[in-house]
């Protein structure tokens, strides 16, 4: 199975190599097999993308809105149109299975550009009138943004930064997480043919320190990353020192909160979702499950039932509904962090092993109950299929321990009484939540964490906010009435 792409990078309108730079095997994650070779930006690529960007990015600025629009729009059909080969690329380069990939991760990124190609000609600034005199203020594009992405949705984290950039009249360099560089690069030819011009997204390929040397170039003017907490650190830092706008969606170990009102069923299928989709590999999973003491033992038993019957296998088989983890490394943290639950106490109701698959990196679907809070589990992010139970008495009780984490990225709660839904979402510490729902995470919708999971919000309204700033222009209609 090959899917080398045409060159590592594309920068200014086409491909681009440089075998000067390192090499980084892109390996799929359920044979363990190298499937392309990239190379690491070189100085030479980086200044090549930087120098295309903030010539391009000018130009750009000064075209109308539904000019910008039109090329977004175009791009999303086209996405929209080759959905089932940049699907079968995206299963690939992550191992998710084709179940998802077919309908999450373009499609959601085509979302993305529609919904900003619709809102970008209604962004307008206001008139403040003063008398005689008035100001008026303009919305502005930022500049050169860097987009940086992890490897769970390589894809969609890319339209998702780059589209609301290029809608706001910005230009972005994006560079993709090294263990999954492929479908950005698709992205970025994708918009040449929409129309885009040259330089406006482009993509470079490394590790940390390409990213880190984005971060730090004068041109830039904001910085996207998508990724975890530390990194989220270190980034935010070497953004601060050239006083940039930013832009972080970091991690989290996120509350699920079930009532013993709640449908069984619903609670159950919406915890599966929350850990399990994408083999647990989501940022905004409900991984720490807090179910009311009354409805414990049935929710127990149909999580076992149901999560036992959730069918692993290869990734492009249609039928297959979990895949393998995304490396080798990440399968060595998960088993890691299975058997320091099993060290400390937790109960296992269901997995805790490698699946038995001749190859990849699969592992069960996995449960843990009578977590407590202490436990390791229960406290840091795991980013694989396992789900840690944790009982509660009061909604009093669940609340303070549901806000007990330097996290807060996203928080759900399962009840019949819409009261009580409300009224312990409000007390909840988190930036994205759901009520009888879980990780449903639609354009329309900000999306982004409180506390250590973020600052700054992606999709939405609130987004325009992040990728352009206010002009604010006085007018004086008099004489100066200057007292020297
Ligand atoms: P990492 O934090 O390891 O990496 C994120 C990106 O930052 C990668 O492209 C990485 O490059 C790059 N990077 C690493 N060091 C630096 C640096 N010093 N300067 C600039 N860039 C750097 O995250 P993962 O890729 O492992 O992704 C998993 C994490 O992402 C999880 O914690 C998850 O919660 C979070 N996440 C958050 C989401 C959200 O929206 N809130 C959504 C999805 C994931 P490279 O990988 O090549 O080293």
């Amino acid at each position: 199975m090959k899917a080398q792409p045409k060159a590592s990078h594309f920068v200014d309108g086409a491909w681009l190599e440089d075998r000067a730079g390192a090499p980084v095997e892109v390996i799929y994650p359920a044979t363990g097999e190298v499937i392309a070779v990239v190379h690491e930006a070189t100085p030479a690529v980086i200044e090549a993308a930087l120098a295309s960007s903030a010539r391009a990015q000018a130009a750009w600025a000064a075209t109308r809105p539904v000019d910008r629009a039109r090329i977004l729009r175009r791009a999303a059909d086209l996405i929209r149109e080759r959905n089932p080969a940049l699907a079968r690329l995206e299963t690939l380069d992550t191992g998710k299975p084709l179940q998802e990939t077919l309908v999450a991760d373009w499609p959601s990124g085509a979302d993305a550009l529609e919904y900003f190609a619709g809102l970008a000609p209604t962004v307008t600034g206001e008139t403040i009138p003063l008398g005689r005199d008035f100001v008026y203020t303009l919305r502005e594009p930022l500049g050169v943004c860097v987009g940086i992405g992890a490897w769970n949705y390589p894809s969609q984290i890319a339209c998702w930064k780059s589209a609301p950039a290029l809608a706001l009249g910005n230009a972005m360099v994006f560079k993709p997480s090294e263990v999954t560089p492929l479908g950005a690069l698709q992205l970025a030819e994708i918009y040449i043919e929409a129309g885009l011009p040259p330089g406006l997204f482009n993509v470079v390929q490394g590790r940390g320190a390409v990213g880190a040397a984005l971060v730090t170039d004068p041109r830039v003017a904001k910085v996207s990353l998508t990724g975890s907490v530390p990194t989220g650190q270190k980034v935010y830092a070497a953004a601060a020192a050239g006083v940039r706008h930013v832009t972080m969606e970091l991690g989290g170990k996120s509350p699920l909160i079930v009532f013993d009102d709640a449908s069984v069923e619903d609670a159950v299928g919406a915890a599966m979702l929350g850990n399990f989709y994408s083999a647990g590999q989501v940022c905004s999973n409900g991984t720490r499950v807090f179910v009311q003491k009354g409805i414990k033992d049935r929710f127990l038993a149909r999580l076992a039932e149901r999560s036992a019957r959730i069918v692993l296998g290869d990734p492009l088989d249609e039928a297959t509904q979990m895949g393998p983890l995304v490396s080798a490394g990440q399968l060595e943290k998960v088993l890691g962090y299975i058997a320091t639950g099993r060290a400390e106490g937790a109960r296992l109701i269901t997995g805790g092993a490698r699946a038995s698959l001749n190859t990849g990196y699969y592992v069960q679907p996995t449960v843990f109950a009578d977590v407590t809070d202490s436990m390791t589990i229960a406290r840091e992010e795991i980013f694989g299929p396992v789900m840690a139970v944790l009982d509660f008495d009061t909604e009093e009780e669940v609340l303070a321990r549901a806000n007990a984490t330097d996290f807060g990225l996203a928080a759900g709660v399962f009840t019949a009484d819409l009261a009580r839904a409300h009224r312990v979402i409000a007390g909840l510490q988190a930036g994205t939540c759901w009520i009888n729902a879980y990780n449903l995470t639609p354009v329309e919708a900000p999306f982004g964490g409180a506390k250590r999971s973020g600052v700054g919000r992606e999709n939405g309204h609130a987004a325009v906010e992040h990728y352009s700033q206010i002009k604010s222009v006085y007018v004086g209609m008099g004489s100066v009435d200057a007292p020297y």
